[in-house]
């Protein structure tokens, strides 16, 4: 028996547990793609990877404690935006001693992560401090470009690049790596048309691009109180990276909290006809990659 949460061998599994951006919503409206705040999980080589800890990340640690196995997760963060950590203090494994998770983030110093995540602890926001969680935690900041490994994983890496297609703070994209397989993440981040070089280059020949998509061509470039600047790609945007990159296949994530599920639906028709193997991501959403 791995860790908790592996169940298939030899290959590399993705879960949707949040696919919205900004904040979640709840109710009928988003019931298809699902309303919690970013999340997806990684299981590959006796490993759990989660990406983002928006709200999805609570689902994803209940069924966590649910299995049996090691209890080790690491929680890759692609910025330190409320949405991408809103789920961590409601994440159980941290209030258990028997339990170890890794966190990696972006930042301008090494202590950038752990610095923000006591400050959104802080006693005048949350009861309970950074300090007082049970679990062994190991918290790292990433300088710009790294090759994550995980202990105890031959075959499993995590190739970081920071990106500066997020105003102000920029983002970390994230290129997960299996036995020939491989997977990446670039949330949160915004392109001008045919996207952002460094975007595209990371992405090249993925098996799965997750891409931003929070906007709809009218709310980027409306003549007034438009969207550009504010670090999201439009779905259009999207696809074109991916035809872009030659990636195999594209899941729209980040999506737009006032998009209901009809408007997503919408939307995934428009990035079909500009690269055909286009998903909107939704909420329990399970792919799985053999690997080679
Ligand atoms: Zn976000
Ligand atoms: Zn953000």
């Amino acid at each position: 028996m791995g860790v908790r949460g592996t169940t298939s061998v030899g290959a590399l599994q993705l879960r949707f547990w949040g696919v919205r951006g900004s904040h979640p919503v709840p109710g009928k409206s988003t019931l298809r793609f699902g309303g919690n705040s970013s999340c997806v999980a990684v299981e590959a080589d006796g490993q759990v990877l989660a990406f983002d800890a928006g709200t999805g990340l609570i689902g994803l640690g209940r069924l966590l404690l649910q299995r049996p196995g090691k209890s080790v997760v690491h929680i890759f963060l692609s910025h330190l935006h409320h949405d991408h950590i809103e789920g961590l203090r409601y994440f159980e494994p941290v209030y258990r001693d028997d339990w170890r998770v890794y966190l990696y983030g972006p930042g301008s110093s090494p202590a950038t992560v752990e610095n923000t995540l006591r400050r959104s602890m802080d006693q005048r926001l949350f009861p309970v401090a950074l300090a007082e969680l049970q679990a062994r935690l190991s918290i790292r900041t990433l300088p710009k470009r790294e090759v994550v490994r995980i202990p105890g994983a031959r075959n499993l890496t995590v190739h970081a690049q920071f990106s500066r297609a997020h105003p102000k703070v920029g983002v970390m994209l994230f290129r997960i790596e299996y036995r020939g397989r491989s997977v990446v993440y670039a949330t949160d981040v915004e392109g001008p048309k045919g996207g952002h070089a460094d975007v595209v280059a990371f992405a090249r020949n993925a098996d799965v691009l997750i891409h931003d998509s929070q906007y709809t061509d009218h709310e980027y470039f409306a003549a007034q109180r438009n969207k550009a600047g504010w670090g999201h790609s439009t779905v259009r945007m999207a696809a074109e990276i991916a035809r872009e990159a030659k990636v195999g296949r594209l899941l729209l994530y980040h999506h737009d909290p006032s998009h209901d599920d009809k408007e997503v639906l919408h939307l995934e028709r428009l990035a079909r006809s500009i690269f055909t193997n286009s998903q909107a991501a939704f909420e329990g959403l399970t792919l799985k990659l053999r690997a080679r």
